[in-house]
């Protein structure tokens, strides 16, 4: 079997670079699930599709190309790596997210990304739902306050001008919708490992998740 390191957790907790710089240095597969779903709410809203609307959100995922290369993001042959990052977007995600017939009709989508050599899978469900078969789970997360703070500084190195309380405020209530919603809430997969980041470095993460992997 293919192996896949699953990760999950909370918006900001780092777990994306986290999640990418393991991949790199395993020299697996990355797949970015929070982009998935971003992309569902940007090819809505460019077709004129209503967040709400789930049929007609489920028949769109037939004509959905995506694909990874080398740090772009690709939608029907067009850039759409930043496209994907408004605040618009973040929100249409956590909106569309809420489907569970969106959510099963990009199931294969998502698992389609298990190749040789191996996965590392970034998500919310990548534990639970996606991967349940995943050799090595982690459950990632931060405070909510380290992970406002991260983002703040992140914004700030772009040159991008932010509130630190709006950030804050903004993590709580998407972290609110993300593990009130029904479908798939946002929970630690029961045997999935707990790593708590808020006093941890980039490196320190990476470090324990190649642990995990190799146990
Ligand atoms: O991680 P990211 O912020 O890119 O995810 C955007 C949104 O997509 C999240 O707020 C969440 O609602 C949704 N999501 C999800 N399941 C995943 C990944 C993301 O529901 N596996």
């Amino acid at each position: 079997v293919i192996p896949v390191i699953a990760i999950d957790g909370p918006s900001a907790s780092g777990k994306g670079t986290v999640a990418q710089r393991v991949a790199h240095v395993l020299g697996y597969h990355y797949l970015d699930s929070g982009a998935i779903y971003r992309i569902a709410a940007l090819a809505a809203l460019q077709r004129g599709i209503n967040w709400q609307d789930e049929t007609a959100l489920v028949h769109m995922v037939h004509d959905l190309d995506i694909r990874f290369s080398q740090g772009e993001i690709y939608l029907n042959g067009a850039i759409i790596t930043e496209a994907i990052r408004t605040e618009e977007i973040s929100r249409g995600a956590s909106e569309v997210a809420v489907h569970p017939a969106l959510r099963r009709a990009l199931l294969s989508l998502q698992q389609g990304f298990r190749q040789l050599p191996g996965l590392v899978a970034d998500g919310r469900d990548m534990a639970t739902v996606v991967f349940p078969d995943a050799q090595t789970k982690i459950f990632l997360t931060a405070s909510a306050e380290i992970r406002a703070e991260r983002r703040y500084k992140q914004l700030m190195e772009k040159g991008i001008h932010a509130n630190l309380a709006e950030i804050l405020q903004d993590l709580q209530a998407r972290d609110a919708r993300d593990s009130q919603r029904s479908a798939a809430p946002l929970l630690q997969s029961a045997n999935a490992r707990l790593l708590e980041t808020s006093q941890l470095s980039i490196d320190q993460a990476v470090q324990a998740i190649l642990e995990y992997s190799r146990s």
